[in-house]
């Protein structure tokens, strides 16, 4: 500021020095060619630098200009030369319009000085609110907005400022200070203005819904502009969030049903079977012939198998959705947990040919969530491809990423539904098999856990293949090996 006005004054004094000499060329000009010109036309000359001091210096320094120009006049150009005698009573009128020019080009200059210098600053004022009015629309909770807001003041004016919002009670969002002071917030639940400051409420269509605290110390006031984006943006912003939180209700509800429409018929199922079997298993009237009730007893068995299945598998999904799933990572040997892995599946997979493609290696990730992504795949491919057929599994390291692919010979996806698929209780219209739409959710969940990725594809020969990959160190096995 101080530097801006050095410049300034500098320019002026530079400004006033070229005009003094235009003042004394023309003077000079007007007693070299006293015989050839009237006083007239040297008046006239002088007249027009009158003019042009007015366009370029400010008044006290154009009214000096015309005062040198008059007393160089008088001295210089009217007989008696080099004297401030009168000849003549009709040159007062000469001095009078001289003079008269001077202040009156000035005060034209001056008020059209002004009003660029105001168009400029509403002009500056239009510029910076708009920008505010940007950068408040792109923001989405109350606190950015207020410390969005306390910021833009804060370069505008040197200020103390502080912003409380009223619900649910009246606290502090943002602030110059961080600190809020119970006496402040006293004073404000009583709808008063704290003493030592400016209150600009912040309302909605009906209701206070905050305040902006300003330090009263200072003359300086904030512009209402202002005042209005800061409640518009923060009703919006609440708006938004009130609109989110119903959202967020209503999604837990469709969920809750789907689940309780999942579960009740993917449990009463084998329940029923299970009840069927036992409650006939029990009447001693029947009389049953032993293959009869072994194969009773193998599918009460086996629906309290798949029972466990379904149960383990919504606990699983509620459990990680829940809260965020952190991984424990640990050096694991994907051979070997694919091999716990089939054999748990041993029952489900003994129809099908498994062929496992890994070298041995060492990557970080959680070994058991890990084993829970491949038996969901294995199973599936088994459960979705005829017996006999094919299921390969592969593992790999590759930029970084370890790799798995589960491959199968089966009736592969609608090209359509290859990402719904991965949707908590999406299944396959044509599913005829049993199973409760959660195993992919559960996979890409532990997965995206993991920061990696899983997709599905159609195999060319038919078929469908499911990759993992999952961004993780991989342990330089030669060190081992060199030990
Ligand atoms: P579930 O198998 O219990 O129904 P999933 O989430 O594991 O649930 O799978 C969702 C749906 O994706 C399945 O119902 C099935 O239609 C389809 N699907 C999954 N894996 C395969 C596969 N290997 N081949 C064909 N379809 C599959």
């Amino acid at each position: 500021m101080i530097k801006t006005l050095k410049v300034a004054n500098i320019q002026e004094v530079h400004k006033v020095v070229a005009m003094a000499t235009l003042y004394g060329l023309v003077t000079f000009v007007g007693v070299l060619y006293r015989r050839e010109m009237i006083e007239t036309d040297v008046a006239m000359l002088f007249l027009l630098l009158n003019i042009l001091s007015a366009s370029l210096l400010k008044p006290r320094n154009t009214y000096l200009m015309t005062i040198v120009g008059i007393v160089s006049f008088h001295y210089f150009i009217l007989p008696d030369y080099s004297s401030f005698r009168f000849q003549n009573a009709q040159h007062i009128i000469t001095f009078a319009v001289m003079a008269f020019s001077g202040i009156f080009a000035s005060n034209i200059t001056q008020s059209q000085r002004k009003q660029i210098d105001k168009n400029k600053r509403l002009q500056h004022r239009h510029k910076t609110n708009y920008q505010l009015a940007r950068h408040l629309s792109a923001l989405q909770t109350s606190q950015q907005i207020a410390q969005a807001t306390i910021q833009f003041l804060r370069k505008e004016q040197a200020l103390e400022r502080q912003i409380y919002l009223a619900e649910p009670s009246w606290h502090l969002l943002a602030g110059s200070n961080e600190n809020a002071s119970p006496n402040v917030i006293g004073w404000l639940k009583e709808r008063k203005t704290p003493p030592g400051m400016n209150a600009y409420w912040l309302n909605d269509s009906s209701e206070t819904i905050g305040v902006l605290l300003v330090d009263a110390d200072k003359e300086l006031t904030v512009d209402p502009w202002v005042i209005s984006l800061l409640s518009l943006s923060l009703t919006r912003s609440q708006a938004t969030q009130a609109l989110a939180e119903v959202e967020a209700t209503s999604r837990m509800e469709s969920m809750r049903t789907t689940l309780l429409a999942s579960v009740s018929h993917d449990l009463k199922t084998p329940l029923g079977t299970i009840i069927g079997a036992a409650t006939t298993l029990r009447d001693s009237s029947v009389k049953l012939a032993d293959p009869v009730r072994e194969e009773l007893l193998i599918s009460i068995a086996e629906q309290g198998e798949r029972l466990n299945r379904s149960l383990t598998k919504l606990l699983d999904i509620t459990r990680y959705s829940a809260g965020a799933l952190v991984p424990k990572r640990e050096w694991v040997e994907p051979e070997e947990v694919i091999g716990s892995a089939l054999q748990r599946l041993s029952a489900r997979v003994k129809h099908h040919k498994v062929r496992l493609i890994s070298e041995p290696m060492l990557v970080e990730l959680d070994s058991l969530l890990f084993e829970q992504v491949v038996s969901n795949l294995i199973e599936n491919a088994a459960k979705y491809s005829p017996d006999q057929s094919e299921i390969e599994i592969r593992t790999d390291y590759r930029d970084g990423q370890f790799v798995l692919s589960v491959s199968d010979q089966g009736s592969g996806i609608p090209e359509e539904q290859l990402t719904k698929i991965f949707e908590r209780f999406y299944r396959l219209e044509n599913s005829a098999v049993d199973g409760t739409g959660l195993g992919l959710a559960i996979c890409q969940v532990i997965v995206q856990a993991h920061h990696g990725e899983i997709t599905a594809n159609n195999r060319e020969g038919g078929g469908s293949c499911f990759c993992v990959t999952i961004p993780c160190k991989l342990y330089d096995l030669r060190e081992l090996y060199e030990q």
